[in-house]
């Protein structure tokens, strides 16, 4: 090869070479432009990702926020009574098994009290819900501010409260304070709606006494007090004891036994006559209810009647004792020998309109007359509203009923009375009889209201004669009629007087 070939066969090499080199440089250039765009695309992709990432967290943290508050607020409404702001049913409940199972807390003493308004219905259907809810949230206030820091004070439910008093000591003394000072705070009145609303309670007192009770005990003890606190007259404070409970499941044995002598009509009519002095005879009968037991005792009203009473027994009783009666006493009426059958309402029965529906029916049914019947009301019965009291007797006296006002001289015995209602007789209570051997001014007072029942043409039947003396000094004072063991005592049955063999009536005493 030649000189000439050899240069051209380099300078195809070079250019080949050079060639090469342009390719890899246009191919390096074009990467790297990728490379570069590539980046930029990431950077934005990144910067786009910590924008979001940013954004999350805070609606995350935002979120965290409002669930925080809403369980704030569920766990609130769980634990606090809407209306009155204090603690309720389920949070009591738990304070207390805390507080019970804590040593140092029953080391301290715990007491737990129960509270019940008296009356708080009277409230509601008087002056409507609002007014009652006004009043819940003014005996809530009344708690709170009367409290220790440390006490808890919850609304269990309708008008009832509860205090758990802590660190009251181991003697009965400071939860019993403590208790009375809550009465005192509670039984004033509140003003609502700019007028003044009574207001009391009852307390139901029971104390841990030491560690290891129970919740559920101490509250059922708690609630024991408080229902002999409502038996015992409302407005006070009972402690619980033992006894109390015994008393309760007596008092439960007893209102199954009288609901089973009522619906048995065991309840039966006793007599009682009542004495006429110029006559000498006995002239009329009291109707006065005995539950004639299986075992053949006798039971008289003062150990059955409240029970019949709670138990909303007392018409179906009544109903099934004067049938009886008004069935044998109608024979003695129609042939003369008997003037009138004197029967006793309760005060309940009386308003609740029982006399005014019950009675005519009952009178038909038996074929009892009407003018023979003299009812027995007590003064209590009467004053709840005086208008419609005498709408009431006027309809039994319009129908030839009689009325008589019984057990005078207990309660306001109230004068006015007399002259603003109906009456055609008037009982005279034992109690203004029994010292009048005794006391000249007891002397005095019978004889100036049977002075008084003279003036005003009202007939009055001296009740619980026990003594001759009594009976002397009653009718030298002007008493016409008389009633009482010193003549007879109640009996069964009505042949004890008024057989034509039975024994006259006493008359030494005339
Ligand atoms: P009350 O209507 O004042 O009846 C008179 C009570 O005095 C009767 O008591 C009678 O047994 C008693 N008694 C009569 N004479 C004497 C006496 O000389 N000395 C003494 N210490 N007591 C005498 P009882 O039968 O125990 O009745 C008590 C109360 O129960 C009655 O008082 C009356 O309020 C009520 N009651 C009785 N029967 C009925 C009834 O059928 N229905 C209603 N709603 N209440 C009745
Ligand atoms: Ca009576
Ligand atoms: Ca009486």
């Amino acid at each position: 090869m030649n000189s000439a070939d050899s240069s051209l066969l380099l300078a195809d090499r070079l250019r080949r070479v050079e060639s090469r080199q342009d390719r890899e440089r246009r191919a390096r250039i074009e990467a790297e432009r990728l490379l570069e765009s590539k980046s930029l695309e990431l950077y934005e992709a990144n910067l786009a990702l910590s924008a979001l990432a940013a954004d999350l967290e805070r609606r995350v943290e935002e979120r965290t926020r409002e669930l925080s508050v809403e369980r704030q607020r569920a766990l609130q409404l769980a634990e606090v009574d809407a209306l009155t702001g204090i603690a309720n049913r389920a949070s009591f409940a738990h304070r207390l098994t805390d507080l019970l199972a804590d040593p140092q807390a029953s080391a301290q003493g715990i007491a737990v009290l129960l509270i019940d308004l008296d009356d708080f219905k009277t409230v509601n259907d008087t002056l409507g819900h609002a007014a009652g809810d006004t009043l819940l949230i003014e005996v809530a206030r009344r708690l709170v501010d009367t409290v220790r820091p440390g006490d808890v004070v919850a609304r269990l439910g309708g008008d009832e409260f509860a205090v758990i008093a802590c660190a009251v000591g181991s003697a009965r003394q400071g939860a019993v304070v403590m208790a009375h000072r809550l009465l005192r705070a509670l039984c004033r009145p509140a003003t609502i709606d700019a007028r003044l609303v009574p207001c009391s309670c009852s307390i139901g007192l029971a104390e841990a006494g030491g560690p290891g009770r129970n919740a559920d005990e101490l509250l059922r003890d708690a609630d024991l007090a408080l229902y002999a606190s409502k038996r015992g007259g409302r407005e006070r404070v009972t402690s619980f004891e033992v006894a109390l409970r015994a008393e309760l499941e007596q008092r439960a044995a007893l209102e199954a036994e009288v609901r089973h002598a009522v619906v048995d009509k065991q309840i039966e009519p006793w007599y009682q006559p009542i004495m006429h002095r110029s006559s000498g005879r006995f002239v009329g009968v009291e109707v006065l209810a005995r539950w004639h037991r299986p075992d053949g005792k006798v039971r008289a009203p003062a150990d059955f009647l409240d029970a019949v009473e709670v138990l909303g027994l007392l018409d179906t009783m009544m109903e099934n004792m004067l049938q009886r009666a008004l069935r044998e006493a109608g024979p003695l009426i129609a042939d003369g020998s008997l003037e009138y059958l004197s029967i006793n309402v309760s005060p309940s029965q009386f308003n609740q309109g029982w006399a005014l529906n019950r009675l005519p029916a009952l009178l038909a049914e038996t074929g009892f007359p009407a003018s023979a019947l003299v009812v027995e009301i007590t003064e209590t019965a009467l004053l709840q509203d005086i208008d419609r009291t005498r709408t009431m007797l006027s309809a039994l006296t319009d129908r030839g009923m009689r009325i008589a006002l019984d057990d005078f001289g207990v309660g306001y015995s109230n004068f006015s009375l007399l002259r603003q209602l109906p009456f055609d007789l008037l009982k005279l209570d034992r109690s203004l009889i029994c010292d009048i051997e005794t006391d000249k001014d007891a002397l005095a007072l019978a004889e100036c209201i049977l002075n008084l029942a003279v003036r005003l043409r009202i007939k009055v039947v001296a009740e619980g004669v026990e003594t001759q003396q009594q009976a002397a000094l009653l009718a030298a004072g002007g008493c016409a009629t008389m009633q009482g063991y010193w003549f007879a005592r109640p009996q069964r049955d009505l042949s004890t007087w008024f057989a034509p063999d039975a024994d006259p009536p006493p008359r030494a005493w005339a």
